[in-house]
């Protein structure tokens, strides 16, 4: 998958049935999300990958959640948010002097996770000055990456989490003609098939919501080609 100018969490629980239901919610959310069941696999995918955060349990098999911190926060600085039984003040207290950026009470609802998630992508964004979490801009078209928000001449644009995604590729490859393979590939990670008209439709539902209310065109189509977002002198 080359989707790597989304954000990317680590979500490393050994529950498989809440470990399922995170990586669903999150990629509704629009996020990629990958799953690790250990802390050995947990700490080898944290290093080795990039993440813009790590979503760390405390009671894991193999490793710990803060054996794992420890030794990621040698390595790395990714933004964790650790998951924690409820009421485990001293597991709570231990992970944030130990470099836990954010810890979570077990049970906890989606959309609490969710806000934490945001608020963390967020902070690091800020400190970090990523890519991936700064606003892109074109004209009076801006995407904050980290609220996953996007807006023309300051109002709100009700984009589908693929929507979102879709633009966002437009907006990072601004003034590049994007074929029908590339967007396929790209956001539906899908060989493309030319019997689907799967881009087509998808586009021409992003243009309603990004092109149509607004007197100046941003997304034009290269007949033959494809798909370019740009400004361009009407
Ligand atoms: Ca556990």
């Amino acid at each position: 998958m080359a989707q790597n100018w989304w954000m990317r969490i680590l979500v490393i629980e050994d529950e498989v049935r809440l470990a399922d239901y995170l990586r669903k919610g999150l990629s509704e959310s629009g996020y990629v999300v990958d799953l690790a069941h250990d802390g050995i696999d947990g700490l080898h995918f944290a290093v080795e990958g990039s993440y813009d955060l790590v979503i760390l349990d405390v009671m894991l098999p193999g490793k710990d959640g803060f054996e794992v911190l420890a030794a990621l926060r040698a390595r790395r600085r990714t933004p964790v948010l650790m998951l924690t039984a409820r009421d485990a003040v001293e597991d709570r207290v231990k992970g944030l002097t130990e470099g836990a950026d954010d810890y979570l009470g077990k049970p906890f609802s989606f959309s609490e996770l969710l806000a934490r998630v945001q608020a963390l992508l967020r902070r690091g964004g800020a400190e970090r000055g990523s890519p991936f979490s700064t606003t892109l801009r074109l004209a009076d078209l801006e995407l904050d990456m980290a609220r996953r928000k996007a807006t023309r001449g300051g109002r709100r644009l009700e984009l589908t989490p693929q929507e979102f995604n879709l633009l966002t590729l437009f907006l990072r490859r601004a003034g590049e003609v994007l074929s029908r393979t590339v967007l396929a590939e790209q956001v539906w990670d899908i060989n493309f098939d030319s019997d689907t008209n799967v881009v087509e439709v998808a586009v021409r539902r992003l243009r309603s919501k990004l092109d149509e209310p607004f007197a100046t065109k941003l997304l034009h189509t290269v007949r033959g080609m494809g798909y370019v977002l740009e400004e361009r002198d009407e």
